[in-house]
């Protein structure tokens, strides 16, 4: 289970997320094996729909699609939400690994890539999804956020975003701080902020050491927060699946059944694989019976 706590500083003046997701992305390096690289990239986004689905979505069906499309050695990196903060997401490439870069860190703008485009779909409840997008501006992905709000969404934005990597390939601490300021927010509060946003650059080792409480004692010790709870959890069926199947076609389906004697559906952000056997396929056609 993952945190956000949120809550306003400087007389309501900026509104304040500070994310814990190490369990998140814990489990998308189970579930795609991840290497650090792929689960930095992956790990980053992911904290950032978290924060975006908590801020975002409101009805119950609300739900929201991030896809980042660079030319980095992870290939695309898709990321979903519903609005009960249950999250899932691939990259492309899991396996994607560099050298660290000159400071010594992983490289995770190389593998999301300096150049291409963070789009963002919102389902929310409207006739049509609203939708958005903006370059992506260094492939670290916060700040790539950040743009994406600011020109996008009209919303300045300062985020933190961090994951850290253990040498067993664990992820040790992984999370965000994000703050925006609010309609009407006084200059001073603003630069406030931008001073406080400079001591999260190594949110993930501040996680690592004290937690979302230990960020709390040492820079929010009086604030009263609203706490949210996001996990990893996808919402793949075999309702789903079927229906995906049906609008292949029925000679489709029964020539794969023939060369292949099955067809397996793997889930892309999960590792539920779904098999259909020649049966399966009969009954998903309402041919039940039919050869009796
Ligand atoms: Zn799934």
């Amino acid at each position: 289970m993952g945190r956000i706590l949120k809550t306003l500083l400087y007389d309501g003046d900026i509104s304040l997320s500070i994310l814990d997701t190490t369990d998140i992305v814990n489990t998308a390096i189970e579930y795609h094996g991840l290497t650090p690289l792929a689960a930095a990239a992956l790990g980053r986004t992911m904290t950032a729909v978290a924060f975006m689905a908590a801020s975002s979505l409101k009805n119950d069906d609300d739900r929201l699609s991030v896809t980042i499309t660079g030319d980095g050695v992870g290939g695309q990196i898709v990321v979903c939400s519903d609005s009960k903060l249950h999250i899932r997401g691939y990259i492309d490439n899991p396996r994607a690994d560099l050298p660290l870069n000159s400071l010594g860190k992983l490289d995770v703008a190389g593998c999301v890539g300096k150049h291409g485009r963070i789009s963002v779909v919102k389902n929310l409840g409207l006739k049509e999804p609203y939708t958005g997008s903006c370059n992506i501006i260094s492939g670290e992905i916060a700040e790539d956020f950040a743009s994406y709000y600011t020109f996008s969404e009209q919303q300045p934005t300062g985020m933190a975003l961090g994951v850290k990597i253990g040498t067993d390939y664990k992820c040790v601490g992984a999370g965000g701080v994000v703050m925006q300021p609010m309609p009407g927010a006084k200059e001073e509060s603003i630069d406030m902020a931008e001073k406080l946003l400079s001591e999260f650059s190594a949110v993930s080792t501040l996680i690592e050491n004290g937690g979302i409480e230990g960020i709390v004692e040492k820079f929010f010790k009086d604030a009263e927060f609203e706490e949210y709870e996001p996990r990893y959890e996808c919402n793949c069926s075999k309702d789903y699946v079927d229906k995906i199947l049906i609008t292949l076609g029925e000679k489709e389906l029964y020539s794969s059944i023939e060369k292949e004697g099955k067809i397996e559906v793997v889930c892309h952000f999960c590792p539920k694989k779904y098999t259909y056997f020649k049966e399966d396929i009969d009954v998903l056609l309402g041919k039940n019976g039919s050869n009796e």
